[in-house]
């Protein structure tokens, strides 16, 4: 079987032949891989081609692919029954395991996705405030709900989409979207500001010092909700996340993808009395048939349950060393890239000075040497994510080995990228 045949395949089956849109390469050109097994810091293709992957789900595998103790925790669930319609331990222990880890989680209510986390905490914000608008920052992506597709990253940005077709103008009428970066005014309307507390669909754009507080400040003195969708950062910046390492409580917070294990999960959470107008306490209705699924809240603990802060140590170690590396290595070829890094999540940018908003990570894509970069590292065996607006996921399993080899291969390819012009 090859990758080619086999997107033939998928185009006559699947729109654009993927699930989701950035599979599908458009924006780097090419076909693209299908993952046939994933081993901690590899994926193997359907040819049998292994490769150093910084994908690794978008973030969700944090300890790297088919962990031995996340694969036990979701067979030893799987044997006895993998969906029920009623209550569980396993939800609860993940909810206290959360909480213990996030103060600012009185409450948490599970869901299935990012999208449906961030989607039902704006309705919370909502029902709680009795107000409509929301303020989101250009380049932040909060999932696919129709209220959140102004002014995305990720998918959305690299697919040059400032908006979604599909999506009512009415729909997003409520919608205010601010620069990242800049504390935006706000008023008696606004029931919500959101926003990615370390930026990571448009590129990786840190907070500027001040900030977080600055946006805690302004929703206090305008009685608007904070909430950061920590879908990216939570359980990855620290076992306390974003909230922890900036040192700003928000009234709500959105998870996914670490909170899985790698398997399909959503949380949002906050406080008691905000989180107490859901239903069945209050008047804000939000569900799921598969929501607190027994499979995922088994993956999801067996998968925070490593991650203490020696583990956390270890990914910040290792992506400090990355991202000098990478730098180093920009340098010695002469290809002016930033590489900004939070904690143990990192970036790359085509440009000369650090990127703090949006504006200056469309800037950076524009160069167009995003796709000669990840098309020069893919020949080496390492995969970049396919879009100039994703961040890079090194895993738990990325030890000093992967490291020095994909120093090696990076240096190949930005004298790749040095070449083209
Ligand atoms: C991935 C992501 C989402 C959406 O989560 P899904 O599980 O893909 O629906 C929301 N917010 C942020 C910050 C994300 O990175």
């Amino acid at each position: 079987m090859t990758n080619e045949a086999l997107f033939r395949r998928a185009l006559d089956c699947l729109p654009g032949g993927v699930s989701s849109p950035v599979r599908a390469f458009r924006s780097v050109g090419g076909t693209p891989y299908f993952v046939a097994r994933g081993e901690g810091a590899y994926v193997v293709d359907v040819e049998g081609r292994r490769y150093l992957d910084y994908v690794q789900s978008y973030g969700a595998s944090i300890l790297g692919h088919a962990d031995p103790a996340v694969l036990d925790a979701i067979a030893v669930a799987a044997a006895g029954g993998t969906s029920f319609g009623a209550p569980t331990l396993g939800e609860v222990l993940l909810a206290e395991e959360v909480r213990r880890r996030v103060p600012a989680v009185e409450l948490l209510r599970f869901t299935s996705s990012g999208t449906e986390a961030t989607m039902s905490a704006i309705r919370v914000a909502r029902g709680f405030t009795g107000r409509s608008r929301v303020v989101k920052f250009a380049g932040c992506y909060h999932g696919h709900a129709d209220l959140l597709l102004a002014g995305g990253g990720s998918g959305l940005s690299t697919l040059g989409l400032p908006d979604s077709a599909g999506v009512p103008t009415e729909a997003v009428a409520e919608t205010v979207v601010a620069p990242y970066n800049a504390v935006p005014d706000l008023d008696e309307r606004v029931a919500c500001v959101i926003v990615e507390p370390v930026a990571a669909n448009m590129g990786v754009v840190p907070p500027e010092p001040g900030f977080l507080g600055a946006l805690r400040t302004a929703c206090d003195e305008t009685g608007a909700l904070l909430v950061f969708d920590e879908v990216i950062t939570g359980f990855r910046l620290g076992p306390g996340g974003a909230a922890e390492r900036f040192g700003v409580r928000p009234d709500l917070l959105c998870f996914g993808k670490v909170l899985g294990g790698g398997l399909p999960i959503g949380a949002f959470g906050g406080r008691r009395d905000v989180m107490e107008v859901l239903a069945p306490i209050g008047p804000v209705y939000q569900a799921g048939t598969l929501s607190g699924n027994p499979l995922a809240t088994a993956a999801g603990l067996a998968a925070l349950r490593q991650l203490d802060r020696g583990a956390y140590d270890r990914l910040e170690d290792g992506a400090a060393e990355l991202a000098a590396g990478l730098a180093l290595a920009a340098e010695d070829a002469g290809v002016a890239l930033q590489v900004p890094r939070v904690g143990p999540l990192l970036g790359v940018f085509f440009a000369a000075q650090p990127v703090t908003d949006y504006e200056g990570a469309k800037a950076s894509a524009a160069t167009g040497r995003y796709p000669v970069l990840f098309h020069a590292l893919l020949r080496e065996g390492v995969a970049f994510a396919p879009g100039a607006y994703e961040a890079l996921f090194p895993s738990l399993a990325h030890g000093d080995a992967e490291r020095a080899a994909t120093l090696v291969a990076a240096g190949k390819a930005l004298r790749a990228v040095a070449a083209s012009g």
